[in-house]
């Protein structure tokens, strides 16, 4: 897998450059491509036959497992989130995509996750399936490391582009959820010895929790890889959360503006969940910490249903 990487037309005082993984070659891309690939590899290794994944309507996770499932005929379950407050299911581009896909849709309330989890497992074991939960035990921990692999094989590539650009960069900023994707470019800049700081621009978590997420899919990774030198969570997790703008889901006026933008001057389809508070989120770090004249790589994560789904809600007309 390799995906574009090109300098973006920023005023920012930085250089600032792309890594285009939206465009990914399978199920509309994303990062989820990849890491759906690590978690494929996963549960053939631990010989299951079934896949159970947990996601919101949003999640670009679960409509690349279910795409991956569809073509490999493996069966496929999605405990899909809703908010508290709905009664009636929330429908995306994604969860109509998991439906063509003919993944099995359990709806759950997001405080009643780790019973929905453990109800599926039990029913499907006694059907005498052998399911694999993409992360681990009933209360999501546990498999950390799994994912994590995926964007420590993708920072080897990260240094190829910078070989091949003639540049050395000095930030990766990403769209931080699960933690995955950044537990795993950490693993990368610690194996390769570098200076990049990694800056993961919240979307849902807080920084507490999400940094301890993060540190145990580093941990369980870098002993998977034989790394023996000091890990130092506090000096390496760079986790922002202070541009969630109120939490997962939630956006504003601000990053739809940025969206527009992004689209117009650099033709980056970014979406209000992920990429687009990202990005905002970026630049407003870059101003809150006075960084210029820095060389800044932004890992495009993917989410191109969620930009249809903005799009065709009138959100990014003018106002
Ligand atoms: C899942 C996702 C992220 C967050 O990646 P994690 O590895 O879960 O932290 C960012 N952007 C998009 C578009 C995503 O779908």
């Amino acid at each position: 897998m390799s995906t574009p990487v090109y300098e973006l037309h920023s005023d920012n005082g930085n250089r600032m450059f792309v890594k285009r993984d939206d465009l990914l070659s399978f199920g509309l891309g994303g990062n989820k491509v990849r890491i759906a690939a690590a978690f494929f590899d996963d549960m053939k290794a631990k010989n299951c036959d079934t896949m159970v994944a947990y996601g919101s309507a949003s999640s670009n996770l679960c409509r690349v497992i279910a795409n991956r499932c569809a073509m490999e005929q493996i069966p496929c379950y999605i405990i899909c989130s809703q908010s508290e407050s709905e009664n009636t299911r929330e429908v995306t581009s994604n969860t109509r995509l998991m439906e063509l896909l003919h993944a099995v849709i359990i709806p759950c309330k997001k405080n009643a996750i780790a019973p929905a989890v453990e109800n599926t497992l039990l029913q499907l074991r006694r059907e005498g399936r052998r399911p694999y939960y993409i992360y681990g035990n009933k209360y999501g921990t546990g498999n950390e490391g799994v994912p994590a692999r995926a964007y420590a094989d993708a920072y080897d590539e990260i240094i190829g582009d910078e070989a091949s650009l003639g540049v050395t960069f000095d930030y990766i900023f990403h769209a931080s959820g699960t933690g995955a994707t950044q537990s795993g470019l950490i693993c990368g800049h610690l194996l390769h010895g570098d200076q990049k700081k990694i800056v993961g621009i919240s979307v849902s978590r807080d920084r507490e929790r999400g940094s301890s997420i993060i540190a145990q899919g580093v941990t369980s990774l870098l002993a998977e890889k034989g790394y023996t030198n000091k890990f130092s969570p506090s000096e390496e997790i760079i986790l922002e959360d202070g541009y969630r703008r109120g939490g997962y889901g939630l956006y504003d006026r601000e990053i739809l503006s940025c969206i527009r933008k992004e689209f117009c001057t650099n033709s980056l389809p970014l979406d209000p969940i992920y990429t687009g508070k990202a990005f905002l989120g970026m630049e407003e770090y870059l101003k809150d910490h006075q960084i210029r004249g820095k060389n800044i790589l932004f890992l495009h994560t993917g989410g191109t249903p969620l930009f249809y789904d903005c799009l065709n809600r009138g959100e990014l007309s003018d106002f």
